[in-house]
């Protein structure tokens, strides 16, 4: 198998209505694989002992499972699930499970998403904003860029009245590295159009803190 062949084991999902595919690259498996081999030498492991064994092809597939979304067209995402119509109230979509790896160290940082639009004419599936949010937080990133491309994404493929986009996030980076905030919570947000006003912005604040209960 060449190196830039991939095999594709595309799987209709007929409930998202578009073709989720699942890359596995068995040549860029093995030769991450090989690379976090002598990584766990150069740690003052023994790579060949039983518990190890298989950790360097274990690591390599988990990467390239964590860092799938460079694969998904989140543009698309939104377009293949558009629909006409004239609903002109808020749509917030809350507690959006998030899972991403900090691009400075190569550590998770995880936490929630919440994201709201403001119809002008189209409508979206609802399972697809959680769908964009996977596409961008699967990849290398920093908080601040993810919560911008989420915004972006909807502005650009529905062209809503406004975006609101607040994400809530732990970084292992800042828990797991000495530094003394263990539980710290970074905020990022990032709104366009109508979200500009004070009293919109203060309403969608409102939904995504409100509890069903
Ligand atoms: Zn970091």
């Amino acid at each position: 198998m060449k190196e830039n062949e991939v095999n594709h084991m595309a799987e209709e999902n007929e409930l998202d209505g578009y073709v989720k595919i699942d890359r596995y690259n068995p040549v860029k498996i093995e030769r991450i694989a090989s690379h976090y081999s002598e990584i766990l030498s150069d740690i003052g492991e023994d790579p060949s002992r039983e518990g190890l064994l298989k950790t360097p092809e274990r690591v390599a597939k988990a990467l390239q499972y964590l860092t799938h979304g460079y694969d998904l067209k989140p543009h698309e995402i939104l377009r293949s699930a558009m629909f006409k119509e004239e609903y002109s109230q808020m749509v917030v979509v809350k507690d959006i499970e998030v899972y991403s790896m900090c691009e400075h160290h190569l550590l998770p940082f995880f936490g929630k998403a919440h994201v709201a639009y403001i119809p002008n004419g189209h409508i979206v599936g609802l399972s697809k904003i959680p769908r964009v949010v996977e596409a961008y937080s699967r990849r290398l990133q920093v908080q601040e860029r993810l919560t911008n491309e989420i915004r972006d994404c909807i502005q650009e493929t529905l062209n809503p009245l406004g975006v609101a986009v607040v994400i809530e996030c732990k970084h292992l980076c800042m828990s797991m590295r000495g530094i003394q905030k263990q539980n710290s919570v970074t905020t990022t947000s990032a709104f366009t159009g109508a979200f500009a006003n004070e009293r919109t912005r203060a309403e969608f604040l409102r939904l995504i803190t409100a509890s069903l209960d």
